[in-house]
This record gives C-alpha cells, structure tokens and sequence, in this order.
C-alpha cells in the first residue's frame, strides 16, 4: 500500500490507518466523539471492528517480517523519535486543546499532556542511543564467545484508556519504536482524537510503511480481537480491572507478552507532624486537594483516599473542604476554570453511585455530593460533579475499597504509624501512594512499607520518564517509563558462538 501524505482531517472518518492508508472502517460505521462539556458532537471517527483489526495487524506483521525497522540502526531509530518530540512541540497548542475536548481536561492540563508525550519520545531516544549493543557473557573458555542481545518482540497491541488518551499511549509507542517493533493501537473509543493525530506525525516524521498503524473502535471488537490474535506477539493494555482481566485471559491462548496498567486506590497519608507549622499545614492540604481532584480525579494515581492522622483530621479536613467548594468547574476550553466535567454520562453516573453508597453506609458529606448549578461556562448538558469530600469513612465502605475516577475524596484516621501502614496497604490495588510528614526517619520507614509501584514523600503525582511506572497487586504486571519501560518490548536472545568445534562424544556410536 502506498504510504500516505493525507492526514486524518483531512479525509473525514479515515481514523484507521493500516498498511499505510488512512480509512474509514469496512463496515462503513462512524462514531461521533462528544466534547464531555456539552455532550455536542465536536467530532466523527471510524467504527472500526474485527475485519479492519485484522487488516491492521497483518499491516504490522508485514511491516516487522519484511520491513527495515526492525534492522534499521539504532541511531536512526532514536533519530526518528527525536523527530517525533519536535513535530509534537510544534503542534502542542493543537493537539493540547484537542485533548482538552476530547476529555474534558483543562486546556492547560492538556498543554501539560502534549509535553509530558514529547518527554516519553526523547527519554526512549536518548535510552536506547545510549546502550551498549550486547552482553558479552564470560563462558569459562577462550573458544567461546557468548553475548546476550536483546530484540523487538514483533508486533505489539496497544489498548489505552480516555483519561490521559495520548499521554498513555506515548508510553507504549516510544519504547515499542525505540526497540525496533512495528504495533496496532486502540485508543479508547470516546478519546481517539489525538492518537489519530500522534499516527499522522509519525508518517510525517519518516516512520516507514506498516510500522504504526491505528484502529478506532469499540473494546469488546476491536480491543477483543488485538488481544486473541495469533499474528500479534505482545499486548500492551492500560485500563480498568475487568477489561485488562478479560485482555490476559485472551492473550494467555496465544501465550502472548502480557503488560497491565491498570487502576489504583491511592493513599495519601498526613502525620500530625506535616502540619506543624502554617507553611506545611497549607502544603499538605494543597497537594491533598491536587491529589485527589485534578482531572476531576479521573486519573489512575488519585490521592482518593486520604488517611490523616486523627488529631488534625477536624482542621484538615474542614480546611480541605474549604478549599474544595472553591474550585472553579467549567468547560476546560474556558480560561481560569480549575477543573473540567467527567469524561461521560456513564463517568457521572458512577461517581453519583459511589457517594451515595458510602452516604447509606454511614459516610459525612462534607462538600460537593451533588452536580453544580448550570452556568454559560457550565452547560446543563455537561458531564460535570462538585468536588465531594466524604468524612467518616472506613474500609468497609465500597467507596473505599473500589476505584471511583471521579473528584470524591474519603477521609478514614490513624492513631499510629503501624495503624496508618496497615490502613494504606489495605486494598487489592498498589499503584501509587504518598507520606506527608516532617520526621525524616518515619518518611523512609513508612515508604519502605508501602506496597505501591510508586511512593511519593510529601509530594503527590509528579512521575519522571526515567522512573518505572506500575502497580504493585492487582494495579497491573509490568511497568511503563525507565528502561524497564522499554525492556516490556523487548526479547532477550543468548548468542554463543563456539569458535573451536569438535565432537563432543556424548554417545559412543
Ligand atoms: P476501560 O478498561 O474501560 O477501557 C480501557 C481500554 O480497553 C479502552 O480502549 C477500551 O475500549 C478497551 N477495552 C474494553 N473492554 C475490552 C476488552 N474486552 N478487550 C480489549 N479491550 C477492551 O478503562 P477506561 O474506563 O478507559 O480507563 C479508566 C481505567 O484506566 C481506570 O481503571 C484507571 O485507573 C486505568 N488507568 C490506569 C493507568 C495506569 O497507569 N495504571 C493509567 C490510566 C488509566
């Protein structure tokens, strides 16, 4: 198939990129992307399905079994990726905004997105630019020479969720090129929009024929069918408990590559001794509020559950509230609005049966618990929900035990570190997790303790693309980021060379 210049945009409802050309599903399906603010169609992508998947895949297939990428040197490779970062820099103000619409963040937020993609693309350049080609392995003889390589897996599936659509996928993306693999991706069918578009600089940038190709469509058919197909050698999913479950029992059939990123049920805890003096008092209730609202807490590392220590548990969480009614809701779009509606109806709907579960439980509604009064920033027809902040809560509740995604915080109480370990370890989840305290010994013990991938010492959610990403429990297997981010796509191959052959004699005939 010809490589083509045309961008999506330009061909309308052409979001399927295989083999090179841009198309609109087989079926001839469309779906209309919703801007979560009004619920008003902003834009139209193919309904992909099983038939366009295989097409795409055998795209990929061919591209890895008959292509150069995987030969190709990997300076040009990290080359090509540098490109990449530069063409994302250039269109940051557009793609920044089309992730605002698409998933309802503000758009400085999405801003911040587009930089964090172009940070994955140069970290993975600058990684594997940087490495020795092989092992060489000591065998115990000088008539052998033994080194370890490492190569692409083949072609990689890639399954990404709406909260941060291309920030997700640049994870998988990056250190998939950079390791020489060709791969199908499947944006999350209600936020495809700048994959599309990462697809489109990725053939502006050089990236050969066949070598990233795209299919927008529904989970259950097209993310179904990446997981169960024999042609592909790794999938790559980041999502929900229950699709990334269904995804690994798929994939086990083939016994595929399998990486889960998956949810959390993030702790975020406050010794008394955080909150001694006015600055770490004013500290810890920001970062706690950060933690648990921004993206209307749609995020995987939300500080959702907030595990203070009782003595300050009555000033904290008034001034929590305080803060938490003030947060300017509106259209992400709009300047000055603090944060944007829910991603859906189904998003919305979640939330409002999570907060009233823990209400019938026995929890305090503090603030929020309700959708805000319509305003022109604020459409009826928006998905937005208050800020909800939940005292009295306890580890029995629902909304404690499970995933929200939505801006509900709970407040349950420690009285000593034992108490405040064994209440943060206490969910099936281990994403992510925090400590806010002024005695630098208890900071180190406590984050010795926690199970979570990632552990943060009075700071909340900042990640570093040098730094493993991934979840302890049922928060996932594997880890994105760092170089065991780009190890994921990769096989380990033994090369040992014996350059004095003779018989061995093992069998006397
Ligand atoms: P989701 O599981 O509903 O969907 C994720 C992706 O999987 C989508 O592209 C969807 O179409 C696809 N999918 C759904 N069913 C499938 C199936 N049977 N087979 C194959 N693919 C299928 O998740 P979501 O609602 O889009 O995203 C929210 C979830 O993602 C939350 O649980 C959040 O914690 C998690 N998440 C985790 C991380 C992380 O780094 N650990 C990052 C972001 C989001």
């Amino acid at each position: 198939m010809a490589n083509s210049t045309h961008s999506p945009a330009e061909q309308a409802h052409r979001t399927i990129h295989a083999g090179g050309e841009w198309l609109a599903a087989y079926s001839g399906a469309t779906r209309e992307i919703l801007d979560p603010a009004d619920a008003l169609p902003f834009a139209v992508v193919a309904e992909g399905d099983e038939k366009d998947t295989d097409l795409a895949v055998a795209a990929a297939r061919r591209a890895f079994d008959t292509g150069d990428w995987p030969r190709t040197p990997v300076a040009e490779r990290a080359a090509l990726l540098r490109r990449v970062a530069g063409l994302l820099v250039r269109d940051r103000e557009k793609l920044g905004l089309l992730e605002s619409r698409d998933a309802g963040k503000t758009v400085e937020e999405g801003r911040v997105d587009i930089d964090c993609v172009a940070d994955a693309f140069r970290y993975f350049a600058d990684l594997v630019a940087g490495e020795a080609p092989g092992r060489v392995v000591d065998a115990g003889s000088p008539d052998v020479h033994s080194v370890v390589v490492h190569e692409p897996v083949g072609v990689c599936a890639m399954i990404t969720p709406w909260n941060y659509p291309l920030l997700q996928a640049s994870w998988k993306i990056a250190p998939a090129l950079a390791a020489g693999n060709t791969f199908v991706v499947k944006p999350s069918e209600i936020t495809p929009m700048t994959t599309v578009a990462l697809i489109g600089l990725l053939v502006e940038a050089g990236l050969p024929t066949g070598v990233a190709n795209i299919v927008t469509g529904p989970g259950h058919t097209v993310g179904a069918r990446l997981a169960e197909h024999p042609d592909v050698d790794l999938v790559s999913f980041t999502g929900g408990l229950v699709s990334g479950t269904k995804v690994a029992q798929a994939a086990a059939v083939t016994v595929k590559k399998v990486a889960l990123e998956l949810g959390g049920k993030n702790p975020n805890v406050v010794f008394a001794d955080a909150c001694e003096t006015e600055a770490g008092f004013d500290t810890a209730v920001d970062q706690a509020l950060n933690a648990a609202f921004i993206h209307s807490g749609q995020v995987c590392s939300a500080g959702g559950r907030l595990i203070v220590e009782e003595s300050v548990r009555e000033r904290f969480v008034a001034e929590l509230a305080r803060r938490a009614r003030k947060i300017r809701l509106g259209r992400g779009t709009e300047e000055g609005v603090e944060c944007g509606p829910l991603v859906s109806e189904q998003q919305r709907a979640r939330t409002e049966d999570h907060v009233a579960s823990a209400l019938a439980e026995g929890a305090e509604l503090r603030c929020g618990g309700r959708r805000p009064d319509p305003s022109p920033e604020r459409p009826e027809s928006g998905y937005f929900y208050e800020p909800t902040v939940l005292d009295h809560c306890h580890r029995e509740m629902r909304v404690v035990r499970e995933e929200v995604f939505g801006p509900v915080l709970t407040v349950e109480t420690f009285r000593t570190e034992d108490e405040a370990v064994a209440l943060a370890n206490d969910t099936e989840y281990g994403l992510a997790g925090a400590v806010w305290t002024a005695d630098a010994g208890r900071a180190r013990r406590v984050a010795g303790r926690l199970r979570h991938g990632t552990v943060w010492i009075n700071d909340f959610h900042p990640y570093l693309p040098q730094a493993e990403w991934g979840g302890f429990g049922k928060s996932g297997v594997g880890r994105e980021l760092g170089p065991a981010g780009l190890a994921e796509y990769r096989e380990t191959k033994h090369v040992y060379q014996n350059l004095a052959p003779a018989p061995v004699r093992w069998f006397a005939g």
